[in-house]
């Protein structure tokens, strides 16, 4: 079973999004299990503080190596075989493909930072993969955890109603998706294109990908930079 563990101030916030529609059917099915566990309770002295000054001075406050490695050490089975990821701005940029390798593999456990981050040092120790989930910054790295959860979990075996649906979708071919339309065939005037009315299913899958190749010359030249397609 796929099994994420999450180490953060707020376990509340689990599963929250992650308990509904797909993720959460799939949930309570036991097709993948989710563990929350709380920083504070290896928070130090009686107010359980996980966090103190930056050293060489600054603003703000930087999570402890001691009280986070003591947190992941308790979370970790000794054999735990998953990765174990630290949500950070800092880190590669979560792509489609690293979310199919998460999928494929036991789980992860995932470390979210709040505050300035954390020491460098619990990094280095616990041998933690940073992974970003954009270029911009979020106040605590919970909220990217459940994206990046939730990006797993929709790819495990029996979670998407329709197991093709995956592989049509934006990145799955290195270009974005072809625009979709449904009912009614005149909204406002503007007609469904005729070409997906045809019934010329080689038509139609001509189209697609033509419109793809359009849309992601147009939006991300750095997609067809990488597919080596000239633009
Ligand atoms: N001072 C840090 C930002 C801290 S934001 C810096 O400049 O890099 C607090 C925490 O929120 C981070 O430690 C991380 O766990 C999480 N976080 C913020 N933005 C994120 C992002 N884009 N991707 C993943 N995690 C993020």
């Amino acid at each position: 079973m796929w099994r994420a563990t999450v180490l953060t101030l707020f376990p509340e916030m689990f599963p929250g999004p992650l308990g509904l529609s797909l993720a959460g059917d799939a949930l309570a099915r036991g097709v993948w299990e989710l563990e929350t566990r709380q920083l504070r309770e290896h928070g130090l002295g009686r107010h359980r503080a996980v966090d103190d000054t930056p050293a060489g001075g600054g603003p703000g406050m930087v999570m402890r190596a001691d009280v986070l490695c003591a947190a992941i050490d308790a979370a970790a089975a000794p054999d735990d075989g998953r990765p174990f990821l630290l949500m950070s701005p800092r880190g590669a940029p979560l792509s489609q493909a690293r979310v199919r390798e998460f999928a494929r593999g036991p789980g992860a456990l995932i470390l979210c930072a709040r505050f300035e981050g954390v020491d460098e040092r619990v990094i280095s120790a616990r041998g933690l993969e940073e992974v970003s989930v954009g270029d911009y910054i979020l106040s605590g790295g919970e909220i990217a955890a459940l994206a990046l959860i939730d990006a797993c979990v929709r790819l495990l075996p029996g979670v998407m109603g329709e197991e093709a649906s995956g592989a049509e979708e934006s990145f799955e071919g290195g270009l974005l998706e072809y625009p979709q339309y449904t009912r009614p065939r005149d909204f406002e005037g503007h007609e469904i294109p005729p070409v997906l009315l045809s019934g010329d299913h080689a038509k139609i899958a001509r189209w697609r990908r033509e419109e793809s190749l359009r849309l992601t010359r147009a939006r991300r030249p750095d997609l067809i930079a990488k597919l080596g397609l000239k633009d």
